[in-house]
C-alpha cells in the first residue's frame, strides 16, 4: 500500500528531477515553443516542495491536491493549469484514504489524465503531455517500471508528430522532428513515481 510519505517522496523526486533537467526542458521548448518550460516547472515544483513542508498533508489525496494547487497558482505557462489539474484530479480520485493500492493509483491517474484532456482538448497523437501520460496511466496496471517505460516511449514518439495543441501547433508541419517538452517532463514525472516506489521496494 502507498501512504502519504510515498506521495511526498514522489513529489520530492519530481522536484529534484525538474531541477536537474530544467535546461533540457527549456531547450526542447526553444524550437517549437517559447523556451520557458524548464523554468516554468522549476518555479512550480519549488512551490510544491515548500507547501508540502509547511502544510504537511497526511493523506495521499491531500498531498496531490496541494501539489496541484501550487502548480496552478505559480506556473504561468499552459503547463501549470494542465499539470495542476492532473495532480488535483488524481488526488481527488484517491479520496481521503490514509493508504491506497497501486490499482487505485492507476485508476486515479487515469481520471487525472481525463482532466488534462478535458481542460486542454488534446487527444493522443496531438504532440502534448497526453502522449506520455495516457500510456503511462494505462501501463501502471503492470507496475511502476512499465509505466516509466511507457511514458518514455510516449515522449519519444512525439518527435514524429505534428502539434495540434498549444504553442507548437502554430508551427504546423514545422513542429515535426522535435520532441515535445511537456511530454518529456511528463516522462520525468512518471520516472519520479518509479523512483519513489524503488525506495519502498528497496
Ligand atoms: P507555454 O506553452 O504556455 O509556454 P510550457 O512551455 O510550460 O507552456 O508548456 C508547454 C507544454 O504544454 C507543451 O510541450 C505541451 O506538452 C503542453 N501543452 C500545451 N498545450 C496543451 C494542451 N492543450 N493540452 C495538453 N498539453 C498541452
Ligand atoms: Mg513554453
Amino acid at each position: 500500500m502507498l501512504d502519504a510519505d510515498f506521495f511526498r517522496r514522489w513529489m520530492a523526486a519530481a522536484a529534484a528531477s525538474v531541477d536537474r533537467e530544467a535546461q533540457r526542458l527549456t531547450d526542447l521548448d526553444s524550437p517549437i515553443g517559447d523556451a520557458d518550460h524548464g523554468s516554468n516547472l522549476q518555479r512550480g515544483f519549488a512551490a510544491v516542495r515548500t507547501a508540502l513542508e509547511e502544510e504537511a498533508p497526511d493523506t495521499p489525496g491531500a498531498v496531490l491536491t496541494l501539489a496541484g494547487r501550487q502548480l496552478i497558482s505559480t506556473v504561468g505557462g499552459a503547463s501549470g493549469p494542465l499539470y495542476g489539474t492532473l495532480l488535483r484530479r488524481t488526488g481527488k480520485a484517491l479520496g481521503d484514504a490514509a493508504e491506497v493500492s497501486e490499482a487505485q493509483l492507476a485508476e486515479a491517474l487515469r481520471a487525472g489524465v481525463d482532466g488534462v484532456k478535458a481542460l486542454g482538448g488534446a487527444e493522443a497523437g496531438d504532440k502534448t503531455m497526453v502522449d506520455a501520460l495516457a500510456p503511462a496511466a494505462d501501463a501502471l496496471a503492470d507496475g511502476f517500471v512499465a509505466a516509466r517505460a511507457a511514458a518514455e516511449q510516449g515522449a519519444e514518439a512525439t518527435t514524429a508528430m505534428r502539434a495540434r495543441k498549444g504553442r507548437a501547433s502554430y508551427l504546423g508541419e514545422r513542429s515535426v522532428g522535435h520532441q515535445d517538452p511537456g511530454a518529456t517532463s511528463s516522462a520525468l514525472l512518471i520516472a519520479a513515481l518509479a523512483e519513489a516506489a524503488d525506495a519502498v521496494e528497496g
